[in-house]
């Protein structure tokens, strides 16, 4: 069946070998407007199944009215359980409500209604090789946590260490983080 909303979706679509529209891609953890993504479960890439969704913050300035006459109040956030299609494990991620290409409770303009991710449980751990040392392990997978925790300046904090933890374990110890990478650029590594 068309999709009669496609006439609302900016995103460059994606064509298979068929030209079939393909869904978006995700490198993010899943949401019910992405079901498919990085599993905060198995690391692995994957589709996900969407088993339900439960209500989480109501906004008690919109309302529609039930055929019974009680106010059906319009949501802020809701919580959704993706089901991953690889290890058969659930995610619960909160989704805020979008509509168009803004959070609901930031509207502008009216368009498509949406739910997009914003925390997820259980958190995304980074799953390296035995071989990366200890602490750039520990500090790239607090990158990853505070990431999916939705604290992305924390992350980026984070993701500077575990380049400064590299270029440690690499010999480079003096100078700015940009000079050390320069210097183990120069040096092919
Ligand atoms: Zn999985």
């Amino acid at each position: 069946m068309p999709n009669i909303f496609n006439i609302f979706n900016d995103e460059p679509k994606r064509k298979g070998q068929r030209d079939e529209v393909l869904p978006p891609e995700n490198d993010g953890a899943p949401d019910s407007n992405k079901p498919s993504g990085l599993c905060p479960r198995c690391g692995k890439q994957s589709s996900f199944e969407i088993a339900g969704s439960l209500p989480a913050t109501f906004d008690y300035e919109t309302y529609a009215r039930k055929p019974n006459g009680e106010r059906h109040y319009d949501l802020i956030d809701r919580a959704t359980s993706l089901i991953c299609r690889h290890c058969k494990q659930g995610t619960i991620v909160i989704e805020e409500q979008w509509v168009g290409e803004n959070p609901k409770n930031k509207q502008k303009t009216g368009g498509v209604i949406s739910f997009r991710g914003i925390h997820w449980w259980p958190l995304s751990e980074a799953k390296l090789s035995p071989a990366v040392p200890s602490d750039i392990a520990n500090v790239f997978s607090e990158a990853i946590i505070t990431l999916s925790a939705n604290c992305p300046r924390a992350s980026a904090v984070m993701s500077r260490r575990t380049l400064e933890a590299i270029t440690v374990e690499k010999g480079e110890t003096k100078g700015s983080l940009a000079k050390r990478l320069n210097t183990l650029g120069e040096k092919g590594i």
